[in-house]
């Protein structure tokens, strides 16, 4: 007789940097004996599929990807964050349920387990309600940024902010002593969008607060050792506001040579033969995730700052920006093959990758840990949510790479961008720092390491 597997049913927030962790820890937990259906929503199951190569196709096709709609309509904007927070809690709980209830009268493994996004608090409701046995919220961020989420009451009560999440008094925050300092200007809900998408994503991080209350267990994408204060200040909240919160971080790609799965974009893997024509520790890397965006002078500035700091270079430019940000004049040509310009790139395979030197990225918590896991140092270019949080940790506390600051006029300038290359490149304590890290973080989630031997608990949990 066939043994049944447990059976989880995983939800990612439907953003790159949620739907990539996420689908780790499936395949992790695939390697364990589980059975996964991922859900993603049709918009972003598509851009998946779409996206996916004949080696990722082979390697996850032990987890089932499953559509359902996110309540937009196909032409809406899905870099609304507002818009589409709105929508999804309106609308896919009840296919989420529908799902779930077509899965329990197939034959085949039942549901034993939810793994739903923090933020999808009504995921964790879903379960609760379906009677699922285990209930597990996933945060794929900083256990920092959970703890400034986590502390919105305490913000509300101090009058730093006002009950719909607005900004009251603009000052810096340090959430405890070696925790990242932020400007509560900054504050993740207030760095995203205009003001309506900033209420809609602060009612939902707070309605995130009481929902993870529903989880058994908050498994974290980080480690302790990266955070031993945040995860410290957590710990006395476990028992009031959230459930066992674990760090099983970094999740990498690492049993599967370093190619993560769920790009939305097609990877353009030709830059690791570029990339191994290049001397050790010559080519800068510049990446800003999937969804910062540029004006033209500071896109313009960006560009011209690689073309002077005449060093080899491999910048991302996604097709959505590339499509409508034009290059200074004679760029492409000036630069010729020193600079390589691509959509998008198997972004964990270049950073282990011998030839990198820095990356200049916009610390979106995933190439964080990336950075971190490769000992590559940063220079820093936060744009908006936790990136500031992350930013803080990587110059102030780390001390694995520089921030760019801006002048006077708001932008970003050529030759700030330079001497900062050049000061992160020839100062070689951010290497050598970033070198520990690396081993830190590494040590975490090999064989006998506090995230691994967390992990295998987890698993133990799961099943039993
Ligand atoms: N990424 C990638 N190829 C690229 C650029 C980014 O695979 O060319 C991946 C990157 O490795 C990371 C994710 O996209 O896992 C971006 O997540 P992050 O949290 O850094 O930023 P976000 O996109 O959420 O702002």
């Amino acid at each position: 007789m066939k043994m049944s597997k447990p059976h989880i049913v995983a939800i990612p927030y439907p953003a790159q940097g949620h739907v990539i962790p996420l689908m780790e820890l499936s395949q992790c937990l695939v390697n364990h004996g589980f059975k996964v259906t991922f859900v993603n929503t049709e918009f972003n199951h598509k851009r998946v599929m779409n996206a996916r190569d004949d080696e990722s196709h082979i390697r996850n096709d032990q987890i089932n990807q499953v559509p359902i709609s996110d309540g937009l309509e196909l032409w809406e904007d899905r870099n609304d964050l507002g818009k589409l927070s709105e929508a999804i809690q309106r609308v896919m709980p009840m296919k989420l349920e529908e799902l779930i209830e077509k899965i329990n009268q197939e034959e085949g493994d039942k549901v034993t387990c939810v793994i739903a996004d923090e933020s999808c608090g009504w995921a964790l409701e879903v379960a609760r309600k379906m009677q699922i046995r285990r209930v597990v919220a996933f945060w794929p961020a900083s256990a920092a940024a959970l703890e400034v989420i986590f502390s919105i009451p305490k913000f509300i009560q101090e009058g730093i902010i006002h009950k719909d999440g607005a900004v009251l008094k603009s000052q810096m925050v340090e959430l405890a002593p070696n925790m990242p300092t932020m400007k509560t200007t900054d504050f993740i809900w207030a760095s995203i969008g205009d003001k309506t998408t900033q209420e809609i994503i602060f009612q939902l991080m707070q309605r995130s607060n009481k929902t993870v209350k529903l989880a058994d267990r908050l498994v974290c994408n980080s480690a302790f050792d990266l955070e031993p204060e945040a995860f410290t200040c957590l710990e006395p909240q476990a028992f009031t506001l959230a459930p066992n919160i674990l760090p099983i971080g970094p999740l990498l790609a690492s049993s599967r040579l370093g190619k993560a799965a769920g790009s939305f974009w097609a990877e353009d893997s030709t830059c690791l033969e570029w990339l191994d024509q290049q001397s050790p520790s010559s080519v800068i890397y510049i990446a800003f995730g999937s969804f910062t965006v540029f004006d033209q002078t500071q896109f313009q500035e960006l560009a011209l700052a690689l073309e002077l700091s005449n060093r080899p270079f491999l910048w991302i430019v996604r097709p959505d920006i590339s499509e409508t940000t034009p290059y200074p004049e004679g760029y492409k040509e000036r630069v010729g093959s020193k600079g390589l310009i691509v959509g998008w790139v198997p972004q964990q395979k270049v950073l282990a990758h011998p030839s990198i030197a820095c990356f200049l990225s916009h610390c979106g918590w995933n190439s964080t840990l990336e950075g971190v896991s490769n000992g590559v140092p940063f220079l820093c270019w936060p744009y908006f949510a936790d990136q500031f949080l992350n930013e803080s940790y990587i110059c102030d506390i780390w001390k694995v790479g520089l921030r760019l600051d801006k002048n006077e006029s708001g932008i970003i300038a050529k030759e700030e961008i330079k001497n900062k290359v050049e000061q992160v490149l020839c100062d070689k304590s951010y290497s050598a720092r970033a070198s520990k890290l690396k081993e830190l973080a590494m040590i975490n989630i090999k064989e006998g390491g506090q995230s691994n031997m967390i992990f295998k608990d987890f698993v133990e949990w799961m099943k039993s």
